[in-house]
């Protein structure tokens, strides 16, 4: 057994990754050759390892920490409730919980009065579908290529990326291409075309599978790890109007989404949309306790009024995930971080990008909102081939050695920081990815 005490002052960068690499076993990884950056704390957008090098948190970690590090009010607010009752068990009643239900469903549309609390965003899918097969009695779920929903059964079987294929035990999913017109599937030249002709597929889809058959359609609201690919005007309109026509239930995905980082409260508040299930995770609370759910249209939810709904997790509505949600939406409320987010996204990403992408032909397509960007590389401007895997592993490199934390997805840089973020600081990432750009070009 190890002796080393993790209180060392001396403890260092070489420590942590013995120890990690000794007895830690990481996701979605072959394990023989990684590195893990080791991350000894961190506060607002700033993380810095045990050596004292600190860096610019460009990721939000997984897209999680909105909120930013250490936010003393969620850091309180867990603690207390630590000092209350640390856990109980999810049949009985308890007012952080309820409340924590309480604030999530005051930011839903009218109609959503109740959660069903998960540990975090794929139980949330897992569950969303569920219900979606038990009130329709259909078995299939349609989801999108070009989509991650998370690593459960159903879940991964949802997920439209690399990562469904060798997990691919469950029947009843279907995918669809949706709108990405930069990269169209369906020789769209404008958004207008893109949407008309993504609808025109999704619903040969389901006339081909049997529209009596399918339960749900599971869309990303935007689609992050994908891309961050804004739905044109009109798309996700159209997909719920197909919804009703053939009585489909519409699960948004907010789980990357939701909770202030498209510059909204739900990323669907800026479409003329209304999901009937909406799954959520990560923003809800910055992820500083596991925690995600569903948020029920009452419609549904009658309907489990007098038949048992067949699901429930031992720490569905943790007191401390709930406490930290309380938290983190009050906090979020009283200091505008949602708001702080669509200003930073419209006055400072944006036209950042904008000017970034006329100084580097690297950059095929840049497009967000909020604190919710993708840069898109590429090869060649005209082919729009994405830029080779190793060009973006020294690319991030490069940007680690100049102090910014990056999300990187395929050919992309995400800009995704916390939506704390000042003008100051994002001018100083993007000047980072400036500087790597041209270095790279050089
Ligand atoms: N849905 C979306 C859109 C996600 O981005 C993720 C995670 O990245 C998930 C679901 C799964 O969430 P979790 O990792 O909390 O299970």
């Amino acid at each position: 057994m190890s002796t080393t005490s993790l209180e060392s002052p001396a403890i260092t960068n070489a420590i942590v990754s013995d120890l990690d690499r000794s007895a830690v076993f990481h996701s979605w990884s072959a394990q023989g050759a990684l590195k893990p950056l080791a991350i000894a704390g961190g506060l607002g957008t700033a993380v810095w390892d045990h050596d004292g090098r600190e860096y610019l948190d460009f990721s939000s970690q997984l897209v999680n920490v909105t909120i930013g590090y250490q936010h003393p009010k969620v850091v309180a607010a867990i603690q207390e409730q630590a000092a209350l009752l640390t856990t109980i068990a999810p049949a009985h009643a308890n007012a952080t919980r309820a409340e924590a239900a309480r604030l999530i469903t005051d930011r839903a549309p009218d109609g959503f009065n109740k959660v069903f609390f998960t540990n975090g965003g794929a139980d949330a899918n897992e569950n969303a579908i569920r219900m979606a097969r038990l009130y329709t009695g259909r078995d299939k779920v349609l989801s999108r290529y070009r989509s991650y929903h998370g690593n459960t059964g159903a879940a991964i079987a949802a997920t439209g990326d690399w990562r469904r294929i060798p997990n691919e035990y469950a029947r009843g999913h279907v995918h669809t291409f949706g709108p990405y017109l930069y990269r169209s599937e369906f020789w769209a030249e404008t958004p207008g075309q893109e949407s008309e002709r993504a609808l025109h597929h999704l619903e040969r889809v389901i006339q081909l599978e049997g529209s009596a058959s399918i339960a749900a359609i599971l869309l990303e609201t935007v689609p992050g790890t994908a891309g961050i690919l804004t739905p044109p005007p009109g798309y996700l309109a159209g997909v719920r109007a197909i919804c009703d026509r053939y009585g489909i239930i519409l699960i948004l995905d907010e789980v990357m989404a939701g909770f202030g980082r498209t510059g909204e409260w739900f990323a669907f508040d800026a479409f003329d949309v209304r999901p009937d299930l909406i799954t959520f995770a990560k923003g809800v609370n910055s992820g500083y306790v596991p925690a995600g759910g569903v948020v029920i249209s009452d419609e549904i939810a009658r309907h489990f009024d007098d038949r048992v709904f067949p699901g429930g997790l031992t720490y569905s509505g943790h007191p401390l995930a709930s406490a930290s949600i309380v938290a983190t939406l009050s906090a979020m409320a009283e200091e505008g971080i949602v708001e702080n987010a669509a200003f930073i996204g419209s006055n400072h990403i944006g036209p950042a990008l904008a000017a970034l992408q006329a100084r580097h032909d690297v950059i095929g397509e840049v497009r967000g909102s909020g604190v919710f960007w993708a840069i898109e590389l590429v090869a060649d401007r005209v082919t729009r081939e994405p830029l080779a895997p190793a060009a973006m592993g020294r690319l991030k490199s490069d940007l680690m050695s100049r102090g910014l934390l990056p999300f990187i997805a395929d050919n992309r840089i995400h800009v995704v920081p916390p939506a704390v973020i000042t003008p100051e600081e994002t001018e100083r990432g993007i000047g980072i990815i400036d500087d790597a750009l041209s270095a790279f070009a050089g």
